[in-house]
C-alpha cells in the first residue's frame, strides 16, 4: 500500500499510549479504576429530546438529504435560543449555519481560510482541532500559552508583530476546556481590537456556555460590539443537553465567514440528519431546565472533589464553568509521572496536562463526568493512598 497523505503522518503521536495501556492492564486484572479521564457527559440525553427524536424518525420526510446548512427552522430555533440567552440577535437566513457536531465546523472553518504557510493562532494548552485542522490545511499554528497568572487568557501583546501580521485566525475558547478559565468581556473586546488591527477572523468556541454554577452565566463572544465584524462562535448540544452522540452544533455570527463555511460544507457534506435537528430543537426551545438540573449535578461533583483536593494541600478555586477541573502536580511530579502515580496507588484515571500542549506541563485534569458516588470513593482513595502533598 502506498503510504498516508503527509498531514496524516505528521498527527502528532498520542502522548498517553503507555498511560492508555497500564489502565488496560489493570482493568484485566480486575481492578477498580475510577476514571476523571473522559470529557464527556455521562449523565442520558433528556426523555423529552429523546421522545422528539422518535417521532421524526417516522417521518419518510426526514429520510432523506437535509440541506448542509440546516433547515431553516433549526436555524430560526437557534436564532431565537441566542437572543434569549445572549440578548444576541442573528439573521438565521444568513448567520446561522448547523454543524454535525461543532468539532465538524471547528476543522473546517480552517479550509475554508487558511492556505498553505498560513498563520493560525492557537491557545496553548488547548482542544487539539484547532491546531491540527489547521495543520491538515496546509497552515502552521502559533501556539499562544494560557499562563495561570494571566487568568489562563492569551497575552495578545505578547505575539510579535509579524505573527500577527501574518495570522488569518485567532482560536479563542471560554469557558475553556482543558483549564476551566471563564473570560470576562472586557477581554473579548481586547480580542476585537487586536482583530480589527490586524485583519484576523476570530473563532470563538462556546461549547462550555451553559456548563456554568454559582450563577455565573457565561457571555456570547457575539455580544461585543464589533464582533460579528471580526468572527463567529461555534456552539452545540453536545455538553448542555448531553447528547455527544447526536452530532449537532452550529456556527453562528459573521455573514460573509457563515456563507463560506457553509459553502466549503455543501461540498463535503450533506449536513445534519433532519430528525437530529428536530430533537436539537427540542433542546433549544426547552425551558432549559435540563441544562440547569446537569448543572446541579455536576457542581455538586466538583464541589466533593475540590474539598478532597484541598484538604490534600492544594489550595484550588472551584471552577465557574466547564466540568474540568485544572490542578497543578505537587512537587517532585511531571504531568505524566503524577498521572502514573495516582493509577498506581489509587487505581485513579486523570489526564496529564501536557497532552493538551507544552503550557500544560506541570497540571492535570480531571472531568466531572461520573456519578457522585465515584468522586467520593476517589476522595476516600486520595486521601487514603496519597496523603499531604507539597507544591
Ligand atoms: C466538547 C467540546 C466541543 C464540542 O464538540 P461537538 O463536536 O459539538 O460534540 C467543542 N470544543 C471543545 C473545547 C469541547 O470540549
Amino acid at each position: 500500500m502506498k503510504q498516508a497523505a503527509k498531514r496524516i503522518r505528521e498527527i502528532p503521536p498520542y502522548l498517553f499510549a503507555g498511560i492508555e495501556r497500564k489502565i488496560e492492564e489493570y482493568k484485566e486484572k480486575g481492578v477498580d479504576i475510577i476514571s476523571f479521564g473522559i470529557g464527556d457527559p455521562d449523565l442520558p440525553t433528556p426523555d423529552f429530546i429523546i421522545e422528539k427524536m422518535a417521532e421524526e424518525i417516522k417521518n419518510p420526510e426526514n429520510h432523506q438529504y437535509p440541506s448542509s446548512v440546516g433547515m431553516l427552522s433549526f436555524r430560526e430555533s437557534v436564532a431565537n435560543w441566542y437572543k434569549k440567552r445572549f440578548q444576541v440577535e442573528l439573521d438565521p437566513t444568513s448567520e446561522v449555519v448547523s454543524l454535525i457536531g461543532s468539532k465538524e465546523g471547528i476543522a473546517n472553518i480552517s479550509y475554508c481560510y487558511i492556505d498553505p504557510g498560513d498563520i493560525s493562532l492557537v491557545p496553548d494548552p488547548g482542544y487539539p482541532v484547532y491546531g491540527i485542522g489547521t495543520s491538515f490545511a496546509g497552515g502552521e499554528p502559533y501556539y499562544m500559552p494560557l499562563k495561570e497568572e494571566n487568568g489562563f487568557l492569551p497575552d495578545l501583546k505578547a505575539i510579535p508583530e509579524e505573527i500577527a501580521k501574518k495570522a488569518k485566525i485567532l482560536w479563542i475558547s471560554y469557558p475553556n476546556n482543558p483549564t476551566g478559565a471563564t473570560a470576562p468581556l472586557s477581554f473579548f473586546e481586547e480580542v476585537v481590537d487586536f482583530a480589527k488591527k490586524y485583519d484576523i477572523l476570530v473563532c470563538h468556541d462556546n461549547a462550555y456556555s451553559e456548563v456554568c454554577y454559582d450563577g455565573y452565566r457565561p457571555p456570547s463572544f457575539l455580544e461585543v460590539k464589533g464582533a460579528k465584524d471580526v468572527g463567529i462562535e461555534f456552539n452545540s448540544l453536545s455538553k448542555p443537553f448531553n447528547m455527544t452522540g447526536w452530532r449537532i452544533g452550529f456556527a453562528v455570527g459573521n455573514a460573509e465567514v457563515i456563507e463560506t463555511l457553509g459553502r466549503y460544507k455543501s461540498n463535503v457534506d450533506s449536513g445534519a440528519f433532519q430528525a437530529v435537528q428536530y430533537a436539537a430543537m427540542a433542546g433549544l426551545d426547552s425551558d432549559q431546565s435540563a441544562v440547569e438540573a446537569n448543572r446541579a449535578i455536576y457542581a455538586k461533583r466538583r464541589d466533593v472533589i475540590v474539598d478532597a483536593f484541598n484538604d490534600l494541600g492544594w489550595n484550588l478555586e472551584a471552577p465557574k464553568a466547564t466540568f474540568y477541573i485544572w490542578a497543578p502536580v505537587p512537587k517532585g511530579y511531571t504531568s505524566a509521572s503524577f498521572a502514573e502515580y495516582v493509577l498506581d496507588q489509587a487505581g485513579i484515571v486523570v489526564t496529564p496536562g501536557s497532552g493538551y500542549g507544552p503550557s500544560g506541563e506541570g497540571y492535570f485534569r480531571i472531568s466531572l463526568t461520573i456519578p457522585e458516588e465515584r468522586v467520593r470513593e476517589a476522595a476516600e482513595r486520595l486521601k487514603k493512598h496519597l496523603g499531604k502533598v507539597t507544591f
